[in-house]
């Protein structure tokens, strides 16, 4: 049985005061639950601030972005042991936003993956469509390519660890979410395509987010789905009654 997993993304939101008494607020609220684990992705700058402020709560870190070298002459990166040591468990990978903004390939993606796995976090892998691409029929083909070259090289032991979140662009801060049943399409298409390459017992255990728009008033049809196991949050994560309400689908 795979257990759920919500993130919070704050993108580029939130200075260290208001990071740390927002995480002090959600974590006063939730309580470890068995089925279910809980993060949040504030900015870089307050990742070390909040690692204080949840250690002994349910609620884990996770990072925005990773560089894929350990260290060096990379000014401006992170690294995965820089944000294992400032207490992450996970990393966003390829969210379409770095991807629009940094130009962030599928291969970056990738070496971006292999370096979060090397490094002890569980890199969250973001795949999505475009609305010009799903209108010209070729979401199928954009997730696909994704996948295979976003995953590449990734041995089974390792993938065991990794998240793939669903995110279509067109879904992203817009307020238009993916029907539960458009967003459990693709997410069984993922799961076919783990399987493919990683075999049943792999695909049947990987978690798979789904983020778009997610609010209180759908996070629970979308969890209600057979492949949707967690949710991908933005907007929504940003307020505490907002967050408290999806974290508790
Ligand atoms: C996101 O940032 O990953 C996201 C899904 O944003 P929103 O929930 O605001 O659409």
């Amino acid at each position: 049985m795979r257990r759920a997993l919500i993130i919070g993304n704050w993108k580029m939101h939130k200075v260290v005061a208001q990071a740390v008494g927002f995480a002090r607020e959600i974590a006063g609220g939730f309580s470890a639950m068995a089925d279910r684990d809980v993060a949040i992705a504030p900015p870089f700058t307050a990742l070390h601030a909040l690692s204080a402020v949840l250690k002994d709560t349910a609620i884990a870190l996770c990072a925005q972005d990773v560089h894929w070298e350990q260290e060096g002459a990379f000014t401006g990166e992170v690294s995965a042991p820089m944000l294992l040591d400032a207490g992450c468990r996970y990393v966003l990978i390829g969210h379409s936003e770095r991807r629009r903004w940094s130009g962030e390939s599928n291969e970056d993606v990738n070496r971006k993956a292999r370096a979060a796995l090397r490094g002890g976090l569980a890199p969250v892998v973001c795949v999505g469509e475009t609305l010009d691409e799903r209108e010209a029929d070729q979401t199928f083909s954009v997730i696909r390519r994704q996948l295979k070259e976003g995953l590449n090289n990734i041995l089974a032991d390792d993938i065991r660890r990794a998240i793939v979140a669903y995110e279509p662009v067109w879904a992203i801060g817009t307020g238009k979410t993916a029907t539960p049943e458009q967003a459990e399409e693709i997410h069984d298409f993922i799961r076919q395509f783990i399987e493919r390459i990683h075999g049943t017992e792999i695909a049947a255990g990987i978690c798979i987010l789904y983020g778009g728009s997610v609010n209180p008033d759908n996070a629970g049809s979308l969890m209600a789905q057979k492949d949707i196991d967690g949710l991908l949050v933005g907007g929504a994560s940003l307020d505490a009654g907002s967050f408290r309400k999806i974290i508790h689908f």
